[in-house]
């Protein structure tokens, strides 16, 4: 579960999801002024930020992700 899409053009920096967020998942960047998903692994999937976004800039995804592993976490195939 997670945050699927941040709208960055709805966006307008005012950190509502950012003080909302019970998982401490989102942050403002510094260059851009935009929310961006800092901690995404953290996210619960609780909807608060998309419910508080004013701008209705947030989109979360209520299903699990399935998630490509990255390669050093496969194991060798031994014979
Ligand atoms: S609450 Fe919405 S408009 Fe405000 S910073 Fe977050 S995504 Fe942007
Ligand atoms: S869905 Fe909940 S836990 Fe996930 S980023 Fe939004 S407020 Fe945080």
């Amino acid at each position: 579960m997670g945050i699927a899409k941040i709208d960055y053009i709805l966006c307008t920096g005012c950190r509502i999801c950012v003080d909302r967020c019970p998982m401490d998942v989102l942050r403002i960047d510094s260059e851009t002024g935009k929310a961006f998903v800092k901690y995404l692994r953290d996210c619960q999937g609780c909807f608060l930020c998309e419910r508080e976004c004013p701008e209705s800039a947030i989109t979360v995804m209520p299903f699990f992700e399935k998630r490509i592993p990255p390669a050093w976490t496969i194991l060798p195939d031994v014979k």
